[in-house]
């Protein structure tokens, strides 16, 4: 059996309501088909692809599981542990005490019941979308559920002594630094193991652009989210996340470290780096990204269309399924490796793409290096606080066309 960690990602597309700044594929609840029968696409999913995936072996240790979204909290638990029981069933192995299994939860849709019963069905860790305690930025951010939802919610967490992360998104509109310093304040009354703190992101000219603190302070709230956490011993270790040593989400860890997962459900991606499968190897020597359909209508279709046999590289529509290059692949390493503190080891990347691809990038990590980006760690470099304001300069330098590699 392959020996690297191995992710399933399941998307849940309900939500209670739309937000104006989401970019996930997702509808509200009512609006589309029935959970049941979403919940029965995925089986069919599970059971058509899993052959494939799980690549001549019979059976694959699963590090991960996450059901996304969406808001997952919103299917009856019964039906998160049918997908489960599908994963078992057709050979995805959970090992107790071992696999993470994460499922977000929205706080207006979790009582003690359904905690009992996630944590019953092997759920290991439970993602809240607080994004703010103050009512008035909920509305502004579009959200239906109320600050005193999450806090219930969090009280019942915590008292459960469960594993919990919870999501902060600042730079909001009309959002002053002194309220972000309420809602830190407030996140960290509840101890959590994990935080995702995201500053909004919505294009010039959207809605929500208007009113928003200028750079220099957004730039502040970043210090005010890190050093607040960091005094109370929880650590950035990606652009967004942070965690209590040990806590670090497993499950988002394999997407930046050039690790294996598969997606289900609308819109979900799946990566199959080299080395997963001989079998993959051959169609795709530098790795294979695909996707399902990103709206449920798609989705539909695909699953409609799924026969015995069905084969990843010879199956997928073109416009789903990317075999990457050598030089995608560099730029896909560059920029995973960079969101994380631990950051881009130049062994790893010469171990992966060779002496002289190596050679190429090595010399500008060091022109970022001297123009404050980035620094210097023993293993490789990391980004700087002020690289990481620029995070997509950046990346945009670690980009790369194929005509600028030397020859493979
Ligand atoms: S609840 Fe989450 S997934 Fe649903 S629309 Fe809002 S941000 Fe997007």
């Amino acid at each position: 059996m392959n020996s690297m960690a191995f992710g399933v990602y399941i998307h849940i597309p309900y939500c209670l309501q739309i937000c104006p700044y989401c970019d996930f594929t997702k509808y509200e609840l009512g609006k589309i088909l029935p959970p049941e029968n979403y919940v029965s696409l995925l089986t069919q999913e599970i059971r058509r692809k899993a052959p494939v995936i799980l690549a001549g072996s019979s059976q694959r240790e699963l590090s991960t599981v996450y059901f996304g979204g969406g808001t997952p909290s919103l299917l009856e638990p019964r039906l998160i542990l049918s997908v489960l029981e599908e994963l078992a069933n057709a050979g995805f192995k959970r090992i107790p005490g071992k696999t993470e299994v994460t499922i977000e939860i929205d706080p207006a849709t979790v009582d003690q019941p359904k905690l009992e019963a996630y944590l019953a069905m092997g759920v290991t860790r439970l993602s809240v979308g607080a994004q703010t305690f103050n009512e008035r930025l909920l509305k502004v951010a579009g959200r239906k559920h109320s600050a005193q939802d999450t806090i219930t919610l969090l009280t019942l967490l915590k008292n459960a002594r469960v594993n919990y992360s919870f999501d902060l998104l600042f730079a909001l509109p009309t959002q002053t630094l002194e309220e972000l310093r309420a809602d830190v304040a407030t996140a960290l009354y509840f101890e959590p193991s994990h935080l995702s703190a995201y500053c909004l992101t919505v294009p010039e000219g959207h809605p929500m652009s208007k009113g928003r603190a200028p750079d220099s302070e957004q730039a502040e709230m970043f210090e005010l989210v890190e050093s607040s956490l960091a005094s109370q011993g929880i650590f950035r270790y990606e652009i967004s996340n942070f965690a209590k040593p040990g806590f670090e989400s497993k499950h988002n860890l394999l997407y930046w470290t050039d690790q294996p997962y598969w997606g289900l459900g609308t819109g979900a991606h799946g990566y199959f780096p080299p080395g997963y499968s001989e079998e993959f190897d051959r169609a795709a020597p530098w790795g294979t990204r695909f996707w399902n359909g990103p709206s449920i209508q798609l989705y539909e279709k695909e699953i409609a269309r799924l026969g015995e046999g069905w084969q990843l590289h010879r199956d997928i529509t073109e416009s789903q399924l990317e075999i990457l290059e050598r030089h995608q692949a560099l730029t896909d390493f560059c920029h995973t490796s960079l969101r994380l503190v631990r950051g881009l080891e130049e062994n790893a990347l010469r171990l992966k793409f060779g002496d002289s691809v190596a050679l190429h990038v090595v010399e500008i990590l060091r022109t970022l290096e001297t123009s404050g980006l980035l620094q210097k760690t023993s293993a490789g470099w990391t980004m700087t606080n002020q690289g990481r304001l620029i995070a997509n300069y950046v990346f945009e330098k670690l980009t790369f066309l194929r005509h600028e590699l030397p020859p493979e």
